[in-house]
């Protein structure tokens, strides 16, 4: 049994690199893909955003003289590179996988729509919504949160490298303690870093809780799914 009958999980593109510094680490596909695998024969209908970090961001272009609208659409394209190459992990693995982009691109992906993603899901398919919201001056945490409200998802699974929300950057500093569980409210009143203010405030509007969880760690997903404890829920009240 899950705790859940149908999520969108959110992968950073940053993640996809694993030691590599840059582009795809296969042995971060293979995994990802092997938990993956594991929800859906759980049955769990899995739905994906994931984001393009590890290839290009609108804001680093835009450092480098690139027009920032330019630059967002080449965000958006990688992060369309992301979603084939977690598509074509999972199919090794036997899962069915469909992407659909935000973005008409045709014979790539097929265009995104509430309604075929739903079909999809339904069918048992995984279904890999790159192209981001389509979009400049949007990310792909903003993505995943809209995606998710439309699909109806139970709970938005951000899956990064930190396992949970803490007090202060852990990475920083050593005296940052992890929230289990903490409220939308709390967060805004404590400043922290969830996702970005834009996705984070459309999830709290549209009650879609978020659970903030290390994905690098194998077996977590399922542990999430499992409703172990791990992470940090984020709650509405
Ligand atoms: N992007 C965009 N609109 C969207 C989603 C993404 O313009 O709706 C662009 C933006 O330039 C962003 C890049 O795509 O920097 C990659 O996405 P993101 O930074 O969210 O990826 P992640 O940090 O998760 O790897």
């Amino acid at each position: 049994m899950t705790k859940y009958q149908r999520i969108l999980l959110k992968l950073s593109g940053e993640s996809l690199q694993g030691s590599c510094g840059y582009g795809l680490s296969t042995d971060v596909l293979r995994s990802y893909a092997a938990q993956i695998a594991a929800a859906v024969r759980s049955g769990v209908q899995v739905g994906i955003v994931i984001g393009g970090g590890n290839i290009f961001r609108g804001l680093q272009g835009a450092g480098r003289g690139f027009d920032r609208v330019r630059g967002d659409q080449m965000g958006m394209l990688a992060t369309v590179i992301n979603s084939l190459a977690l598509q074509s992990a999972l199919e090794q693995q036997g899962v069915r996988a469909r992407v659909l982009t935000s973005i008409r691109m045709e014979p790539i992906g097929e265009y995104y729509s509430k309604a075929r993603a739903l079909e999809c899901l339904e069918a048992g398919e995984v279904v890999i919504i790159g192209g981001g919201t389509s979009n400049p001056y949007f990310s792909t945490d903003s993505a995943s949160a809209l995606r998710g409200i439309e699909i109806e998802a139970d709970v938005l699974l951000k899956g990064t490298r930190v396992d949970g929300v803490y007090t202060a950057d852990p990475e920083k500093d050593p005296a940052a303690v992890r929230f289990d569980e903490i409220t939308f409210g709390e967060v805004y009143r404590l400043n922290l870093k969830v996702m970005d203010m834009t996705a984070f405030t459309l999830c709290r509007e549209n009650g879609l809780e978020i659970v903030v969880f290390d994905m690098d760690t194998p077996g977590n997903l399922e542990r999430v799914l499992a409703g172990e404890r791990i992470g940090t829920r984020v709650k509405m009240e």
